[in-house]
């Protein structure tokens, strides 16, 4: 176990003539046992971070170490990670016992014995004891990956990396793996670093998640202040599903003027901003209310184009304006009733709109964190019971 720290990693790859930046001067600290999901859509370096943790490429420039020492010049087998891949990658000749105990015949010098009771010892942890004899064309898909995670658990590495691991499996077992793959992580106290394109997975599973665009680290911290407190609009846009709804503004003393509507800033806001600038106004579909009062002067006029049943909560697109195309996303509780072609008024409370440059992107406003204390109590208490 370790702290694990990336300092201006940076991975240039050269494709012919062109220059390819996949990781960009990305500072990481990892804490000792800490659980971070490194997350991104596909493309923005995440399996080039990994790599460069075990030792598979060797970053350009920068440094990575493990527990207070630098690392980035040794080879893979003189680092103490075990990595685990979307393709399990099993041999298919050999056995689940074989399989697991393969990297142990080969890297260190453990009797038989020894690395017959750690197998067995992680096969037991992982709910695989019973297949130890079986070949991996006799297991299921769920069986082979928790065979893949027994190879890297015997090693008793300092790191754990894991890329997509659970990608190849289906909703239900993916669900069913991380909640258990979180839980192994906890018994065993490893630091980990995950790696997933999917934000539900990245929001549900880290102690910490850290999103990544364009090779550049776009935010670390909980999962709880990135959602809430976004540095710039892309983290803002990129987690949470339905997505944030966003609008260009500019800001004109205390109101903001979009093309569909204006909107009065409360003063906290409105000191933030400098008349003239150009804005995005940001607010997620569940903090919008919607009024179906007829007689309602107040919030933005707007037509309800589709209704879609999510069950304990609805989507709801609208049209605002004028507009011909939806422009808004909005979720209702799902035991209230609104039709689509229905006409409503739609209110964006001030304590949970973000702003954001509209050139940089970077966050002016985002809801403060105090402000969902109310949902993080809700939370505890239903799970306490
Ligand atoms: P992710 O895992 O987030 O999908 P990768 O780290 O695999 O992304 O890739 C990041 C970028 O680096 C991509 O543009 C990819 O095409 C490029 N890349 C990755 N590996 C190589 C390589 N060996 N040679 C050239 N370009 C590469
Ligand atoms: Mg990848």
């Amino acid at each position: 176990m370790a702290e694990l720290s990336l300092t201006g990693t940076t991975k240039v790859f050269k494709d012919g003539g062109d220059e390819i930046v996949a990781v960009d001067n990305i500072d990481l600290d990892i804490e000792d046992g800490e659980f971070v999901v490194l997350v991104g859509p596909s493309g923005c370096g995440k399996s080039t971070t990994l790599r460069m943790i075990a030792g598979l490429d060797k970053p350009t420039s920068g440094t990575i170490s493990i527990g207070g020492e630098a690392i980035q010049d040794r080879s893979p087998q003189e680092r103490d990670i075990a990595m685990v891949f979307q393709s399990y990658a099993l041999y298919p000749h050999m056995t689940v016992r074989g399989n697991m105990a393969f990297g142990l015949e080969e890297s260190t010098d453990m009797t038989d014995a020894e690395i017959d009771e750690t197998v067995t010892d992680a096969a037991e942890t992982l709910g695989i004891a019973n297949l130890l004899d079986r070949k991996p064309g006799a297991l299921s898909g769920g069986q082979q990956q928790r065979v893949a995670l027994g190879r890297a658990i015997v090693r008793n590495p300092e790191v754990f990396l894991l890329d997509e691991p659970l990608s190849n499996l289906d909703a239900k077992l993916r669900a069913q793996m991380r909640t258990e793959l979180q839980q192994l992580q906890d018994d065993l106290g490893v630091t980990t670093i995950y790696v997933t394109h999917d934000q539900t997975e990245a929001m549900t599973m880290g102690d910490r998640i850290a999103i990544l665009d364009g090779g550049r680290l776009q935010q670390l911290g909980t999962p709880m202040e990135c959602y809430h407190e976004p540095a710039n609009v892309f983290v803002a846009g990129f987690l949470g599903e339905p997505a944030m709804n966003f609008f260009d503004a500019t800001v004109d003393g205390a109101t903001l003027v979009s093309e569909e509507f204006t909107y009065a800033l409360p003063d906290e806001i409105a000191a933030k901003t400098t008349d003239g600038a150009e804005v995005v106004l940001g607010i997620r579909p569940e903090s919008i209310d919607i009024t179906d009062d007829p007689d309602s002067s107040e919030g933005i006029p707007a037509t309800i184009d589709v209704v879609e049943p999510h069950g304990d909560e609805n989507a709801v697109h609208l049209r605002l304006g004028d507009q011909s195309e939806p422009t808004l996303t909005a979720m209702i509780d799902g035991m209230r009733y609104l039709a689509s072609g229905q006409s409503v008024r739609v209110h964006f409370p001030t304590d949970s709109v973000h702003l954001f440059d509209a050139e940089s992107g970077e966050a002016i406003h985002n809801r403060q964190l105090t402000n969902v204390d109310r949902v993080q109590e809700i939370g505890t208490a239903q799970s306490a019971d």
